[in-house]
């Protein structure tokens, strides 16, 4: 940590670009899907780009290929107010369902595809439900390759990731930064520092540890989704407890609670955050 840091407040804040449905499970990830639920991400990019705007945030936005081809231009808005973009994926397919050869593949088409639609490059990834996780947990060997500088997809958690892995950024090689997203210890476990975690845990809790992230300038960037945003979206027709849980718990009020709790915090993109690291 050099000097400088002492008077940094700062976190990289990134979104994930999916509309409110995208779960990675039936029936949300069936072919049809985008036929069969309601099409929300222009009502949830509105309020995510204002929420950005209040908060005075540029962001790094991890979108979705297949979404950019349904709204260009919602991609082009979100350039077009200062963000940056990377690639979430070519779908919201996770990545250990696919063999490596075919992961390249759509990933390459994928990035092709929103840099094309965006009209900007991205030079970051994050698979959907952090999968880079399983058969896929070194397929981020292929990302410097494919274009990218830096990978987000690595949660230092149970079930979504590995709690082994690093906690803070670091370079997997010499070409690839890799962010980890931001977790809290709570009592015997580690929580997550978004969805959920970001929504339920007390204020006054979440507020002193994000502060201390921020006065550390310590890299793990908080994540947001646009749907979560939306107080207006339908329930979800299927899910288990825990699903509906990690989606659903607290969306109310939930864009009152963000401008309090980074209420003083530089929020910038991932990007800016790795462009002073030496
Ligand atoms: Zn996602």
């Amino acid at each position: 940590m050099t000097s400088a840091t002492s008077s940094v407040c700062r976190l990289p804040l990134s979104l994930d670009w999916e509309d409110w449905y995208q779960l990675c499970c039936p029936p949300y990830d069936a072919p049809d899907a985008h036929e069969k639920f309601e099409d929300r991400l222009a009502i949830a990019t509105d309020l995510a780009l204002g929420l950005c705007d209040d908060l005075g945030a540029k962001a790094t936005w991890f979108c979705l290929a297949d979404q950019a081809a349904r709204h260009p231009e919602l991609l082009r808005r979100i350039v077009d107010q200062g963000h940056r973009i990377g690639l979430h994926g070519l779908d919201h397919a996770r990545a250990f369902e696919f063999d490596r050869a075919t992961f390249v593949r759509r990933t390459q088409d994928g990035k092709a595809r929103i840099e094309d639609l965006g009209g900007a490059a991205a030079s970051g990834f994050r698979a959907p439900e952090w999968s880079l996780r399983g058969a896929a947990e070194d397929y981020w060997r292929e990302l410097p390759e494919l274009g990218f500088t830096f990978d987000s997809s690595r949660a230092p958690l149970k079930v979504l990731g590995d709690p082994r892995w690093p906690t803070r950024p670091c370079r997997l090689s010499a070409d690839l930064w890799e962010l980890p997203p931001a977790t809290m210890r709570l009592l015997a476990w580690r929580v997550p520092l978004w969805g959920w975690g970001l929504r339920t845990l007390p204020r006054p809790l979440l507020r002193s540890r994000l502060m201390a992230l921020a006065k550390a300038d310590a890299g793990t960037p908080l994540d947001l989704h646009p749907w979560e945003l939306d107080e207006g979206q339908p329930p979800l027709p299927v899910a288990t407890r825990g699903h509906r849980f990690a989606h659903c718990a607290r969306l109310k009020g939930f864009g009152t609670r963000l401008r309090k709790v980074m209420r003083g915090i530089a929020l910038v993109s991932l990007e800016e955050w790795i462009g002073d690291r030496p």
